[in-house]
């Protein structure tokens, strides 16, 4: 049995996707950094030098952080875009969506100084117009707020499904689950706001997952861009009875009879039969 694995010979994938870029953000990405682990924030650069601010449900203000603070704090991290405004997308014209799309890419490439190549939409809608406007910006994958409580890996890169919200029920079995199973390429997937991790009294239950996600040797820490390209690359590879292709640009890992085979870029590798 063949068995397809992550970089470095990884059984697992681990993901944490932010939003929104507020103060609570420092605090999490330090014990993201505590554990050498890596996340994926998508920040609205148009808010963020503005005095926006709004009252959540259990009373506390989420305040949004300022734009110095991005390059240096997110350093090890992916940002990523989630437009210039959080604008109800389903409001706005096609040509108003590309405007709110790359007005925050090229916003947040200045800030970081790096290509930001990855879209997470605000609110709920999605539909094949912001599809287009994503590919069209050159984002290489784009990021509904669809929840979904498997570990199976999306198939779709720009219907990519958020993972699972973790203020919803059922998320804490979700991720128990996800250090137990051995379906191949498992990913967990975890989205949401660090607000909420104020709001619902959950850093020590956050900082206890990490914690394990970093302990554990089956497990890698990826940002949502290195997933679609791995993940891209690896559903290129050709498989037959007799070797693996591998066409991509990455090398591939796999598993077989307990050795590791890793398969270069643009390389091969022989199944003794
Ligand atoms: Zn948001």
């Amino acid at each position: 049995m063949l068995k397809r694995l992550y970089p470095g010979g990884k059984a697992k994938a681990f993901n944490v996707t932010y939003d929104d870029g507020v103060l609570q953000d420092v605090r999490f990405v330090e014990l993201m950094n505590k554990y050498g682990l890596k996340g994926t924030f998508n920040l609205n650069s148009g808010l963020m030098e503005t005095e926006f601010e709004w009252v959540h449900p259990k009373g506390m203000t989420v305040k949004r952080l300022p734009t110095a603070v991005v390059a240096q704090l997110y350093q090890n991290h992916e940002v990523a875009s989630h437009t210039l405004t959080h604008p109800y997308l389903s409001s706005l014209t096609e040509a108003q969506i590309m405007e709110e799309m790359a007005r925050d890419k090229e916003n947040l490439e200045r800030l970081t100084g790096k290509p930001v190549l990855g879209f997470g939409g605000p609110f709920h809608h999605w539909g094949p117009e912001v599809v287009e406007c994503a590919k069209r910006c050159g984002f290489e994958y784009a990021r509904n707020a669809e929840e979904r409580y498997c570990y199976a890996p999306p198939e779709e890169y720009y219907y990519w499904s958020a993972g699972s919200y973790h203020i919803m029920p059922g998320f804490r079995d979700f991720v128990e689950g996800f250090f137990h199973t051995q379906e191949e390429l498992a990913l967990c997937q975890i989205v949401g706001h660090t607000y909420d991790l104020d709001a619902e009294d959950m850093w020590d239950y956050i900082e206890s997952v990490l914690q394990r996600v970093a302990q554990d040797e089956s497990i890698l820490s990826m940002t949502n861009l290195e997933l679609v390209r791995y993940l891209k690359a690896m559903r290129s590879a050709v498989i037959t009875e007799q070797e693996i292709q591998n066409p991509s640009d990455l090398p591939l890992w796999f598993e077989r009879d307990g050795s590791l085979i890793c398969v270069e870029p643009a390389g091969r590798a022989t199944l003794e039969v």
